[in-house]
């Protein structure tokens, strides 16, 4: 058996990246809707990369966990952004940290924090590193971060168990180094499951998900991994912050909430108690396919107000659903899944399907019933969707080195100002790519559904020119996020602030709760190591 590698410049296991024929073919293929010709170009190697040396090695007390390793210096230095693949695509690892700190306690992490303080270094909490907002990366070019000698990533893959069941609460206490499919496995010995699979799930970590606010697979209710965190223990340059283990609590604001979205700027988070769940015995999916999208959006509204919370309800344009092979005939799709650990899920299918019919839907197969005493099992373009869903990541690698600009970005507002967003952010990302790339194809989706709003994800391909890659990406990353913040929408629905969305970030907050954030920076961090540049100055 040969032992996968990750790549060292893309998405995940780098045997999964389109090579050979198959990229061969997608060019073709991108080349035809593009109008413009593309083809694949040679990707870096390890041995080719050079770095250059530390400017700062391990302080002495904290050496025995720490390593200059080049390897592992390059497989700290990005995230895993357009931008982040790009750069380290072209061999450009000026960034990499000085060296990488593997803890294996709480007390190394204190530690390590305290070494820090003392010479001047700046720490970067280091999870899965699939960070698309440059949030791992705290040099800019071969420059440490300013007043800084150098920095460290502090990569936690050692704390990765799940400590402790409560069966009664069904909560677990997990360690946040702990990868979804590490963490899923050891939940499943009690049967359990935290069911929060974001399209990373196989490389991101609990911490990251919590210090990015990261959004999962539930379309409706639980949506963040916030509505799933019961309490948290953060070592901070101060120290230990615990929050107690409550269901819920009116005392004042919450520890918590502070906690969730801090990308690591207060303390490394080391553990969570976290809500888990009975693993689904029921399952239910249709696809509902729409003549127009104003229709499969008011579709998702009704049944987003409806009360019923499907677990999946997402609805593609027809871009969207021809790029993940869901239709080819011009439809919009709205993708429906519901499932309980407890209850056949018909009544409530039925319900979601008589929303959509009335408001034009067709449903060109019956739904798929999954569980005990289900009525069908037929196949359905709900299985398409979640395959094209976990080959996205590969296929975003592969455009890259075929040398096109390709990005998604999100955001969230409400259903009133969402028909006008979708129209202007469109046509800005068109205005944008036809003036940097001559021309390109913008897509949107829904990934989230609530009451009073949708979270909408837009794609974008366009052409590249060899070696402007990255000003044609920003001169469309700009457009869009601008108009964004023209129509009153959030930067970012799920992937978090980090350097890349700092500037719309501070137009979108209020002065006061930035004086407040610094001001609690200022406490917890004073000496300014954790991830700086990340949410505050
Ligand atoms: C292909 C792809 C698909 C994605 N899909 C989703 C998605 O569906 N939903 C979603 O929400 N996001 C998604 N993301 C973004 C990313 O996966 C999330 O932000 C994720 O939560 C990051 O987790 P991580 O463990 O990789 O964190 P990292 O990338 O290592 O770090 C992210 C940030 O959190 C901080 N951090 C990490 N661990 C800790 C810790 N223990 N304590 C304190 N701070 C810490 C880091 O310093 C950094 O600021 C996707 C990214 C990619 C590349």
């Amino acid at each position: 058996m040969t032992e996968r590698t990750r790549s060292v410049w893309g998405w995940g296991w780098a045997n999964e990246i389109p090579s050979g024929d198959a990229l061969a073919d997608l060019a073709a293929q991108v080349s035809a809707v593009l109008g413009a010709q593309v083809a694949p170009r040679p990707g870096p190697t390890r041995d080719a990369i050079r770095l250059a040396p530390p400017s700062v090695g391990p302080p002495a007390d904290v050496a025995s966990f720490c390593t200059t390793d080049a390897g592992e210096r390059i497989a700290h230095t990005y995230g895993k952004s357009y931008c982040d693949q790009v750069r380290a695509f072209r061999g450009d690892f000026t960034g990499a940290p000085d060296f990488v700190a593997l803890p294996r306690s709480d007390e190394e992490i204190a530690a390590l924090i305290r070494a820090c303080e003392g010479a001047g270094v700046a720490l970067v909490p280091y999870g899965g590193g699939t960070s698309v907002v440059g949030g791992v990366e705290a040099r800019s070019g071969a420059e440490p971060p300013r007043g800084k000698r150098g920095v460290v990533a502090c990569d936690l893959r050692h704390l990765d168990r799940v400590l402790e069941v409560d069966l009664a609460s069904r909560a677990a206490r997990i360690q946040a180094g702990a990868t979804g499919p590490r963490l899923e496995a050891q939940l499943a010995a009690h049967d359990l499951s935290m069911r929060h699979y974001p399209q990373s799930f196989e490389f991101s970590t609990l911490g990251g998900w919590i210090a990015t606010r990261a959004g999962g697979h539930f379309a409706t209710l639980y949506t963040h991994v916030d509505d799933l965190v019961e309490s948290v223990r953060m070592i901070t340059p101060r120290g230990v912050w615990e929050s107690r283990r409550l269901p819920a609590s009116g005392a004042g604001p919450s520890p918590d909430r502070l906690v969730l979205g801090s990308e690591g700027i207060f303390g490394v988070v080391t553990e969570a108690w976290v809500r888990v769940q009975a693993r689904p015995r029921w399952r239910a999916g249709a696809s509902v396919h729409f003549g127009r999208f104003d229709d499969a959006v008011a579709a998702a509204r009704a049944i987003a107000q409806s009360g019923l919370y499907p677990s999946n309800c997402r609805v593609l344009d027809e871009r969207e659903a021809m790029m993940n092979r869901v239709t080819v005939d011009g439809s919009s799709v709205l993708v429906l899944g519901f499932e309980s650990a407890d209850h056949p899920l018909e009544p409530w299918m039925d319900r979601a399907l008589s929303i959509c019919e009335d408001l034009g839907g067709k449903l060109p197969k019956e739904p798929d019933y999954r569980g005990e005493g289900a009525k069908s099992r037929a196949d359905d373009a709900g299985a398409a969707w979640r395959k094209a869903f976990l080959r996205g990541p590969y296929l975003q690698s592969a455009l890259v080195s075929l040398g096109v600009v390709a990005d998604t970005f999100e955001t969230a507002c409400t259903w009133s100002a969402f028909a006008d967003l979708r129209a202007r952010v469109t046509s800005a990302v068109e205005a944008a790519m036809k003036e940097a790339c001559g021309g390109g194809v913008v897509s949107c989706r829904f990934t989230h559904v609530y009451p009073d709003g949708p979270a909408p994800y837009f794609t974008f391909v366009a052409p590249g020119r060899d070696g402007a890659e990255l000003e044609q990406w920003r001169a469309i990353k700009t457009a869009a996020s601008e108009a964004l913040a023209a129509c009153g929408a959030t930067i970012t629905h799920h992937h978090a602030v980090g350097r890349v969305h700092r500037p719309w970030y501070d137009r979108e907050r209020p002065e006061p709760f930035a004086a407040a954030l610094r001001g609690a920076k200022a406490a917890l961090d004073p000496a300014g190591v954790m991830n700086p540049g990340v949410l505050v100055d």
